[in-house]
Formats: C-alpha cells, structure tokens, sequence
C-alpha cells in the first residue's frame, strides 16, 4: 500500500523538524516576529506572510544578498 503525497512530503522535508523558513529569493519568509512585551498575554504570533526578495549585490562577491520585503529580516 502505497499513500499518495507521503513521498513528496517526505522530499520536501528533509530530515528537518523546525519550521521552514524561506532562505531563497520567492520562497515565503516564514519567520516570526521578534517577541514584543506590549503584545497580549496569550496572543499568538503568526509567521510572516511575506516573500524573499534579492535586496542588493555585494560587489565584492557578486552574492545577491536576499531579504524579506515585509519584516526586512535577511538570510
Ligand atoms: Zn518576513
């Protein structure tokens, strides 16, 4: 018996147990934000909902240096 999806669920989760967080540029960002002492008690923090994007080369390295473009954090 084989369960159709339980391969490409296994593929797209290699031997990682934390939340996938988005490193490449397209991907979604994935991150929370920083924890914040005027937030509610009990209030629960969503994962940014927004996409990497390349945000600037360094010339040295020719790297293409990725970010969010909603919370700003980089890879
Ligand atoms: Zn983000």
């Amino acid at each position: 018996m084989t369960l159709p999806g339980y391969d490409a669920w296994k593929l797209s989760s290699p031997d990682d147990d934390r939340h996938q967080l988005g490193v490449k540029e397209g991907e979604e960002c994935g991150r929370y934000p920083e924890p914040d002492e005027d937030e509610p008690r009990g209030y629960k923090r969503r994962p940014c909902k927004g996409t990497m994007v390349a945000i600037a080369e360094h010339p040295d390295t020719e790297e293409v240096a990725v970010g969010c473009d909603t919370c700003g954090e980089m890879t």
